[in-house]
């Protein structure tokens, strides 16, 4: 049993309640290996953020469980190293899909875990998170349920349509499950194909696919009922178009990306919405750097030669989301 604040963890019950006053939201960045841990760390400690460290069920075998209790352990010393006294890094779990996961996330260092039960009938949805909840809430980590169904396909994850989630069952669910914080489904969706060109139009001054809006009424009814409960947006990556074209440019092969417009994201980050999810725009990023270097210097085979630029690029699309989207900047308790 290794408990997160031994490892310089916190977990996201003063950060987000911190963000819903502050009208701003915390990035939580998924990643799955070193280069992409230190883009985040750097961006964050660079712009004096709080930032979640997310890791799905997938990327957890990837990179290994006890590899990861220490890459977090890492992340914390690194921040201290970059100059930032007082991090605030929190290791979550995105999607955990059964108790089983969850407790041995919370066993092995997690300072906040999902038990994503939104595609259940609503009691076993309620039943399950309820049980996490109770297990977590002994070693003071927090707890992320989910109601309503988001489109799209990540790692595990994958659902054909959204449903978005029902504000007459909100209240309930947060009761009964004492769970922390609440993804809901609002029209965001995982991957990079959150939209199909024949939902969107054409903006006319830039030719791009605009998608339809997020159902920030659905948003909206969901504050009424919880008042400075934290929300979560799952899937919210802008899939960027000029990562987008740089892959297809070096051989890529990226057909209608289409992702969330950073302006429905903003308006999010100032409601209660205190948790944004971006993870397929770093994948982008790290993709479009890669194939550049591949492009047009075939003869490197040094990983530090594409994977260092593929850092760089991630840094710089991270600070950008906390500088220009997500307002977290400035925003660590002691800075
Ligand atoms: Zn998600």
């Amino acid at each position: 049993m290794v408990n997160y604040k031994d490892l310089g963890l916190v977990n996201t019950r003063d950060m987000f309640a911190r963000a819903i006053k502050g009208g701003y939201a915390i990035p939580a960045f998924n990643f799955n290996n070193m280069e992409q841990l230190q883009a985040i760390i750097k961006a964050a400690v660079e712009t004096k953020s709080p930032v979640i460290l997310q890791v799905s069920k997938g990327a957890r075998n990837y990179a290994n469980q006890t590899l990861l209790r220490y890459m977090a352990e890492g992340a914390v010393e690194y921040a201290k190293e970059l100059g930032c006294a007082h991090p605030e890094i929190v290791l979550h779990l995105d999607h955990g899909d059964s108790f089983e996961l969850c407790k041995s996330c919370v066993d092995m260092g997690f300072s906040s875990v999902m038990i994503d039960g939104s595609h259940l009938p609503y009691e076993e949805n309620v039943a399950l998170t309820k049980k996490v909840v109770e297990y977590a809430h002994q070693f003071d980590v927090t707890v992320e349920g989910e109601l309503g169904v988001l489109a799209g396909v990540e790692d595990e994850v994958s659902a054909e349509h959204h449903t978005y989630t029902n504000p007459e069952e909100v209240i309930d669910f947060a009761t009964r499950t004492g769970c922390d914080s609440l993804a809901i489904s609002i029209g965001t969706s995982h991957g990079a194909y959150k939209f199909k060109p024949e939902q969107c139009h054409v903006d006319p001054a830039t030719g791009r696919l605009v998608p339809p809006p997020l159902a920030f009424e659905v948003l909206d009814a969901v504050m009424e009922k919880l008042p400075g409960f934290p929300i979560v947006l799952h899937g919210s990556s802008s899939v960027p178009q000029e990562y987008v074209d740089m892959i297809n440019q070096y051989g890529g092969k990226l057909e209608a990306a289409i992702g969330i417009p950073e302006d429905e994201l903003r308006k999010a980050a100032k409601s209660a919405v205190c948790k944004i999810n971006i993870d397929s725009d770093s994948r982008l990023a790290m993709t479009a750097a890669v194939r550049k270097v591949f492009a047009e210097k075939p003869a490197e085979f040094d990983p530090r030669k594409y994977l260092g630029p593929a850092r760089d690029e991630m840094e710089k699309l991270y600070k950008h989301k906390i500088l220009n989207v997500l307002g977290s900047n400035d925003k660590l308790a002691n800075l």
